[in-house]
Protein backbone atom coordinates (compact mmCIF):
# COMPACT_ATOMS: atom_id res chain seq x y z
CA UNK A 1 0.00 0.00 0.00
CA UNK A 2 1.63 3.21 -1.07
CA UNK A 3 0.53 4.92 2.12
CA UNK A 4 3.00 2.77 4.29
CA UNK A 5 5.33 2.43 1.71
CA UNK A 6 8.52 3.77 3.01
CA UNK A 7 11.18 2.83 -0.53
CA UNK A 8 13.76 5.23 -0.84
CA UNK A 9 13.41 6.84 2.83
CA UNK A 10 16.19 6.59 5.16
CA UNK A 11 15.80 6.21 8.45
CA UNK A 12 18.25 6.91 11.80
CA UNK A 13 17.31 5.11 14.21
CA UNK A 14 19.34 5.71 17.76
CA UNK A 15 19.49 2.46 20.07
CA UNK A 16 18.67 0.88 16.77
CA UNK A 17 21.46 -1.85 17.49
CA UNK A 18 18.60 -3.84 20.48
CA UNK A 19 15.67 -3.97 21.60
CA UNK A 20 12.39 -1.99 20.98
CA UNK A 21 15.05 -0.01 18.29
CA UNK A 22 16.00 -2.89 16.49
CA UNK A 23 11.90 -4.25 16.70
CA UNK A 24 11.13 -1.09 15.18
CA UNK A 25 13.82 -1.33 12.29
CA UNK A 26 12.66 -4.08 11.09
CA UNK A 27 9.58 -2.68 10.40
CA UNK A 28 10.96 0.20 8.68
CA UNK A 29 12.64 -2.01 6.57
CA UNK A 30 10.40 -4.22 5.88
CA UNK A 31 8.48 -1.27 4.21
CA UNK A 32 11.66 -0.15 2.22
CA UNK A 33 13.37 2.36 4.06
CA UNK A 34 17.16 2.19 4.25
CA UNK A 35 17.98 1.80 7.99
CA UNK A 36 20.73 3.53 10.03
CA UNK A 37 21.16 1.80 13.05
CA UNK A 38 23.16 3.86 15.48
CA UNK A 39 24.17 2.86 19.30
CA UNK A 40 28.17 2.08 20.69
CA UNK A 41 27.82 -1.63 20.75
CA UNK A 42 29.21 -2.83 17.42
CA UNK A 43 28.88 -6.56 18.36
CA UNK A 44 25.46 -6.18 18.97
CA UNK A 45 25.05 -4.04 15.67
CA UNK A 46 26.43 -6.81 13.69
CA UNK A 47 24.10 -9.49 14.24
CA UNK A 48 21.07 -6.69 14.30
CA UNK A 49 22.73 -5.93 11.11
CA UNK A 50 22.41 -9.58 9.54
CA UNK A 51 18.94 -9.31 10.53
CA UNK A 52 17.62 -6.34 9.17
CA UNK A 53 19.73 -6.77 5.87
CA UNK A 54 17.74 -10.43 5.70
CA UNK A 55 14.76 -7.69 4.99
CA UNK A 56 16.28 -7.06 1.50
CA UNK A 57 16.76 -3.59 1.74
CA UNK A 58 20.14 -1.57 2.56
CA UNK A 59 21.59 -1.55 6.26
CA UNK A 60 24.15 0.44 8.41
CA UNK A 61 25.72 1.02 11.49
CA UNK A 62 26.64 4.69 12.89
CA UNK A 63 28.63 4.63 15.99
CA UNK A 64 26.92 7.22 18.24
CA UNK A 65 27.56 8.12 21.87
CA UNK A 66 24.25 10.26 22.38
CA UNK A 67 25.66 11.61 25.52
CA UNK A 68 27.73 13.71 23.61
CA UNK A 69 26.44 16.64 21.67
CA UNK A 70 28.99 16.34 19.09
CA UNK A 71 28.37 12.89 18.41
CA UNK A 72 24.83 13.58 17.74
CA UNK A 73 25.37 16.33 15.25
CA UNK A 74 28.26 14.13 13.63
CA UNK A 75 26.57 10.87 13.06
CA UNK A 76 23.36 12.38 11.86
CA UNK A 77 25.52 14.26 9.60
CA UNK A 78 27.50 11.58 8.19
CA UNK A 79 24.77 9.32 7.66
CA UNK A 80 23.49 12.07 5.29
CA UNK A 81 26.76 12.55 3.90
CA UNK A 82 26.46 8.33 2.96
CA UNK A 83 22.65 8.35 1.66
CA UNK A 84 22.05 11.42 0.50
CA UNK A 85 18.80 12.37 2.74
CA UNK A 86 17.37 12.22 5.77
CA UNK A 87 13.57 11.15 6.02
CA UNK A 88 13.04 9.60 9.66
CA UNK A 89 14.25 9.63 12.83
CA UNK A 90 13.66 7.46 16.00
CA UNK A 91 14.67 8.70 19.20
CA UNK A 92 15.01 5.17 21.04
CA UNK A 93 18.23 5.23 22.88
CA UNK A 94 17.89 5.13 26.70
CA UNK A 95 19.01 4.54 30.09
CA UNK A 96 17.33 4.03 33.84
CA UNK A 97 18.84 3.78 37.17
CA UNK A 98 17.04 1.94 39.69
CA UNK A 99 17.12 3.83 42.98
CA UNK A 100 14.87 5.55 45.75
CA UNK A 101 14.77 9.60 45.32
CA UNK A 102 17.28 10.01 48.80
CA UNK A 103 20.03 8.03 47.24
CA UNK A 104 19.95 9.12 43.72
CA UNK A 105 23.25 11.57 42.78
CA UNK A 106 23.16 14.21 40.67
CA UNK A 107 25.78 11.98 38.32
CA UNK A 108 22.84 9.32 37.91
CA UNK A 109 19.94 12.29 37.63
CA UNK A 110 22.20 13.59 34.33
CA UNK A 111 23.23 10.51 33.11
CA UNK A 112 19.24 9.56 32.83
CA UNK A 113 18.30 12.87 31.81
CA UNK A 114 20.79 13.34 28.83
CA UNK A 115 20.30 9.81 27.42
CA UNK A 116 16.97 9.69 27.46
CA UNK A 117 16.00 13.07 26.88
CA UNK A 118 18.61 15.59 25.72
CA UNK A 119 19.84 13.51 23.31
CA UNK A 120 16.66 13.57 21.80
CA UNK A 121 16.32 17.08 21.19
CA UNK A 122 19.91 17.03 20.54
CA UNK A 123 19.31 14.77 17.64
CA UNK A 124 15.82 16.26 16.52
CA UNK A 125 18.04 19.70 16.02
CA UNK A 126 20.68 18.08 14.20
CA UNK A 127 17.94 16.37 11.50
CA UNK A 128 15.54 19.14 11.41
CA UNK A 129 17.51 21.35 8.48
CA UNK A 130 18.26 17.57 6.33
CA UNK A 131 14.40 17.22 6.98
CA UNK A 132 13.95 20.05 5.52
CA UNK A 133 15.88 19.73 2.49
CA UNK A 134 13.64 17.00 1.51
CA UNK A 135 10.45 18.76 1.55
CA UNK A 136 9.39 17.02 4.92
CA UNK A 137 10.00 14.16 7.68
CA UNK A 138 9.19 12.30 10.48
CA UNK A 139 10.57 12.18 14.42
CA UNK A 140 8.56 9.29 16.45
CA UNK A 141 10.35 9.81 20.03
CA UNK A 142 10.45 6.45 22.84
CA UNK A 143 8.15 7.08 25.94
CA UNK A 144 7.04 5.13 28.48
CA UNK A 145 4.32 4.23 31.20
CA UNK A 146 6.31 5.97 32.97
CA UNK A 147 5.88 9.25 31.08
CA UNK A 148 2.31 9.46 32.45
CA UNK A 149 2.28 6.83 35.96
CA UNK A 150 5.22 6.86 38.29
CA UNK A 151 7.41 4.61 40.08
CA UNK A 152 9.52 4.83 43.64
CA UNK A 153 12.47 3.83 42.02
CA UNK A 154 12.30 5.38 38.40
CA UNK A 155 12.85 9.58 39.28
CA UNK A 156 15.10 10.59 36.46
CA UNK A 157 13.56 8.10 33.99
CA UNK A 158 10.18 9.30 34.87
CA UNK A 159 11.10 13.04 34.53
CA UNK A 160 12.77 11.87 30.95
CA UNK A 161 10.25 10.49 29.41
CA UNK A 162 7.46 12.97 30.48
CA UNK A 163 9.64 15.49 29.15
CA UNK A 164 10.22 13.45 25.84
CA UNK A 165 6.27 14.28 25.58
CA UNK A 166 6.83 17.71 25.90
CA UNK A 167 9.77 17.64 23.29
CA UNK A 168 7.73 16.32 20.47
CA UNK A 169 4.27 18.43 21.08
CA UNK A 170 7.20 21.51 21.24
CA UNK A 171 8.35 20.17 17.93
CA UNK A 172 5.36 19.11 16.37
CA UNK A 173 4.15 22.35 16.62
CA UNK A 174 6.96 24.66 15.68
CA UNK A 175 7.85 22.39 12.93
CA UNK A 176 4.42 21.41 11.06
CA UNK A 177 5.44 24.10 9.14
CA UNK A 178 7.70 22.39 7.48
CA UNK A 179 5.49 19.56 6.63
CA UNK A 180 7.72 17.41 9.98
CA UNK A 181 5.05 15.30 11.86
CA UNK A 182 6.89 14.62 15.58
CA UNK A 183 4.64 11.71 17.45
CA UNK A 184 5.90 9.95 20.66
CA UNK A 185 5.12 6.21 21.51
CA UNK A 186 4.66 4.79 24.90
CA UNK A 187 5.61 1.34 25.31
CA UNK A 188 4.49 -1.10 27.73
CA UNK A 189 6.39 -3.24 30.05
CA UNK A 190 8.67 -5.09 27.06
CA UNK A 191 10.84 -7.97 27.10
CA UNK A 192 14.68 -6.33 26.34
CA UNK A 193 18.15 -5.94 27.93
CA UNK A 194 16.55 -3.08 29.55
CA UNK A 195 13.90 -4.80 31.75
CA UNK A 196 15.44 -7.87 32.21
CA UNK A 197 17.57 -6.00 34.54
CA UNK A 198 14.78 -4.60 35.87
CA UNK A 199 13.31 -8.03 36.86
CA UNK A 200 16.52 -8.87 38.67
CA UNK A 201 16.62 -5.80 40.52
CA UNK A 202 12.47 -5.38 41.16
CA UNK A 203 11.36 -8.23 43.29
CA UNK A 204 8.26 -9.44 41.95
CA UNK A 205 7.83 -7.67 38.84
CA UNK A 206 7.56 -10.35 36.26
CA UNK A 207 4.19 -11.11 38.33
CA UNK A 208 2.97 -7.97 38.29
CA UNK A 209 3.32 -6.84 34.86
CA UNK A 210 1.60 -10.36 33.92
CA UNK A 211 -0.75 -9.36 36.38
CA UNK A 212 -1.45 -5.67 35.48
CA UNK A 213 -1.37 -6.24 31.62
CA UNK A 214 -4.67 -7.04 29.89
CA UNK A 215 -3.07 -8.86 27.23
CA UNK A 216 -1.25 -11.37 30.10
CA UNK A 217 2.18 -11.02 28.44
CA UNK A 218 5.44 -9.01 27.45
CA UNK A 219 5.42 -6.99 25.10
CA UNK A 220 8.29 -7.99 22.24
CA UNK A 221 10.67 -5.46 20.13
CA UNK A 222 8.63 -6.82 17.43
CA UNK A 223 5.40 -5.11 18.73
CA UNK A 224 6.43 -1.95 17.55
CA UNK A 225 7.40 -2.24 14.07
CA UNK A 226 3.61 -1.51 12.83
CA UNK A 227 3.30 1.46 14.50
CA UNK A 228 7.21 2.35 13.73
CA UNK A 229 6.04 2.32 10.01
CA UNK A 230 2.62 4.17 10.59
CA UNK A 231 4.57 6.91 12.19
CA UNK A 232 7.47 7.24 9.35
CA UNK A 233 4.80 7.03 6.35
CA UNK A 234 2.60 9.29 4.76
CA UNK A 235 -0.01 7.76 6.17
CA UNK A 236 0.57 9.79 9.37
CA UNK A 237 0.57 12.63 7.61
CA UNK A 238 -2.18 14.46 9.47
CA UNK A 239 -1.09 12.69 13.30
CA UNK A 240 1.21 14.75 14.78
CA UNK A 241 2.04 15.54 18.70
CA UNK A 242 0.27 12.61 19.43
CA UNK A 243 0.85 10.01 22.34
CA UNK A 244 0.36 6.75 21.18
CA UNK A 245 0.55 3.96 24.04
CA UNK A 246 1.71 0.38 22.41
CA UNK A 247 1.52 -1.37 26.11
CA UNK A 248 -1.48 -4.43 25.70
CA UNK A 249 -3.76 -2.68 27.40
CA UNK A 250 -1.74 -1.47 30.30
CA UNK A 251 -2.19 2.63 30.63
CA UNK A 252 -6.48 1.61 30.37
CA UNK A 253 -7.01 -1.41 33.44
CA UNK A 254 -9.06 0.73 35.82
P1 LIG B 1 17.73 -1.76 25.36
O1 LIG B 1 18.62 -1.65 26.53
O2 LIG B 1 17.65 -3.02 24.61
O3 LIG B 1 18.01 -0.60 24.33
C1 LIG B 1 18.51 0.66 24.68
C2 LIG B 1 19.30 1.17 23.52
O4 LIG B 1 19.78 2.48 23.81
C3 LIG B 1 20.52 0.28 23.26
O5 LIG B 1 20.47 -0.20 21.93
C4 LIG B 1 21.71 1.19 23.51
O6 LIG B 1 22.73 1.02 22.54
C5 LIG B 1 21.10 2.59 23.36
N1 LIG B 1 21.84 3.56 24.17
C6 LIG B 1 21.82 3.72 25.51
N2 LIG B 1 22.68 4.68 25.88
C7 LIG B 1 23.26 5.14 24.73
C8 LIG B 1 24.22 6.14 24.46
N3 LIG B 1 24.78 6.89 25.42
N4 LIG B 1 24.57 6.36 23.18
C9 LIG B 1 24.02 5.61 22.19
N5 LIG B 1 23.09 4.66 22.38
C10 LIG B 1 22.72 4.43 23.65
O7 LIG B 1 16.28 -1.37 25.93
P2 LIG B 1 14.87 -1.14 25.25
O8 LIG B 1 14.84 -1.62 23.86
O9 LIG B 1 13.91 -1.64 26.22
O10 LIG B 1 14.78 0.46 25.27
C11 LIG B 1 14.54 1.25 24.12
C12 LIG B 1 13.71 2.46 24.52
O11 LIG B 1 12.44 2.04 24.94
C13 LIG B 1 14.33 3.25 25.68
O12 LIG B 1 14.14 4.63 25.44
C14 LIG B 1 13.48 2.80 26.86
O13 LIG B 1 13.44 3.76 27.87
C15 LIG B 1 12.14 2.64 26.18
N6 LIG B 1 11.19 1.82 26.92
C16 LIG B 1 11.42 0.49 27.16
C17 LIG B 1 10.47 -0.25 27.84
C18 LIG B 1 10.63 -1.70 28.09
O14 LIG B 1 9.80 -2.29 28.80
N7 LIG B 1 11.65 -2.35 27.57
C19 LIG B 1 9.23 0.35 28.34
C20 LIG B 1 9.10 1.74 28.04
C21 LIG B 1 10.05 2.43 27.35
P3 LIG B 1 24.19 0.46 22.99
O15 LIG B 1 23.92 -0.89 23.59
O16 LIG B 1 24.95 0.42 21.70
O17 LIG B 1 24.72 1.45 23.98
Amino acid sequence: MAIFDLQKKVAFITGGNGGIGLGMAKGLAAAGALVVIAGRNKAKAQSALSELRSLGTGAEFADIDVLKEESCHHAIRQAVERFGRLDILVNNAGTTVRKPPEILTAQDWHTVMDTNLTSAFLCSQAAYPHMVRVGGGKIINIGSMMSVLAASYALPYGASKGGIVQLARSLAVAWAKDNIQVNTILPGWVDTELTRKAREQVPGLNERVLARTPAQRWGSPDDFAGVAVFLAASASNFVTGAVIAVDGGYSVLA
